[in-house]
């Protein structure tokens, strides 16, 4: 991995959707999908961003791509600011930046053939001129992604899951993209092909240097390829840290929750045990103070009144939002 600055940095993001109702439809709430939010990703490396389905980890990767603009904060690409550029001005900076979607299927377009599909992209953004060299780049897609070069005059539905979802890798390296955004993007896979599909990344960006952000609700996957975890709860980081650092250590009371869920490899492995009950609180009306308030453990006066900030706790990469860094270890 290298030492370089961020190739991509995210700072106090925020997006906000407003809830319409009443009689006039108009705004009548706010949904805090994403409620400030501060990372950043070398070139090279992986942060997988985790927590249970609608803590925002999706909206973040769409923020940052611009599919839905931010409300607040600052997005910069190789220290370019992008959250608030043109479209016009978005263009050249969108071939830099791709996304791999969960269900490849739906993401592919069935009527065309998959030459066609690895084409659009170099065509869009201007980067072939001639149809020999569209065909020599195809070609190398295909291999890069380890697809035989003559299944190009086949349409999606023709290839399994994990080939389709090659094919989405494919399309997502074809700008020359140096990030890319994995939004679930092995999770409809079986066992054996995520793994299949995890190695493929791994083995793309050690040959192309790329940044990933893997957005995953899935701790075990994420244990075999990231570098550093963000943990989200109701829109906010609850925890950061580098792979071996939160999985050997993890902090957080909600990490820790989230961990204690993940099958042990080694049976005779201790890991601590914290089942989390009830459901994720609404994000339109989150609760007061610290967010997880309403299901930690541990929870005290404070935890309900007052927010808990993102704080280095020991090494200086691992940070943390809880109020027991702050107090005697009595609590
Ligand atoms: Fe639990 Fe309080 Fe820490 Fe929140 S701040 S995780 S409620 S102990």
């Amino acid at each position: 991995m290298s030492d370089a600055r961020p190739l991509l940095e995210v700072n106090a993001l925020k997006k906000h959707y407003p809830v319409k109702g009443g009689l006039l439809g108009g705004e009548t709430a706010k949904v805090y999908a994403v409620d400030g939010v501060t990372f950043s990703i070398k070139r090279g490396e992986t942060l997988s961003v985790v927590g249970e389905s609608g803590c925002g980890k999706s909206t973040v990767g769409k923020t940052i791509l611009r599919l839905t603009d931010p409300t607040d904060g600052e997005v910069f690409l190789d220290g370019e600011r992008i959250d608030n550029l043109s479209a016009a001005r978005l263009r050249p900076m969108r071939r830099r930046m791709q996304v791999v979607f969960q269900d490849p299927f739906s993401s592919l377009n069935p009527r065309m053939r998959v030459r066609d599909i690895l084409a659009e992209p170099l065509v869009n953004f201007g980067l072939t001129r001639s149809r020999s060299e569209i065909d020599d780049r195809v070609a190398g897609l295909m291999d890069k992604v380890r697809l035989p070069r003559d299944a190009i005059g086949r349409f999606p539905h023709e290839f399994s899951g994990g080939q389709r979802q090659r094919i989405g890798i494919a399309r997502a390296l074809a700008p020359g993209a140096d990030l890319i955004i994995c939004d679930e993007a092995v999770s409809a896979l079986d066992v054996s092909v995520k793994a299949q599909i995890v190695n493929l990344l791994s083995d793309l960006q050690d040959e192309l240097g790329l940044a990933l952000l893997f957005i995953s609700h899935d701790l075990a996957i994420v244990e075999h390829l990231t570098h550093r975890v963000a943990v989200m709860y109701l829109g906010k980081i609850v925890e950061l840290a580098d792979r071996r650092t939160l999985f050997s250590t993890p902090h957080h009371p909600y990490t820790r929750a989230l961990l204690s869920a993940v099958p042990v490899p080694d049976p005779t492995a201790k890991r601590d045990r914290m089942v989390l009950t009830g459901d994720v609180p609404s994000p339109i009306n989150p609760p007061t103070g610290c967010r997880f308030h309403t299901r930690c453990p541990f929870a005290f006066d404070r935890c309900r009144t007052e927010e808990p900030m993102l704080r280095p706790i020991g090494d200086r990469e691992h940070q943390s939002a809880c109020h027991l860094d702050a107090v005697p270890a009595t609590h």
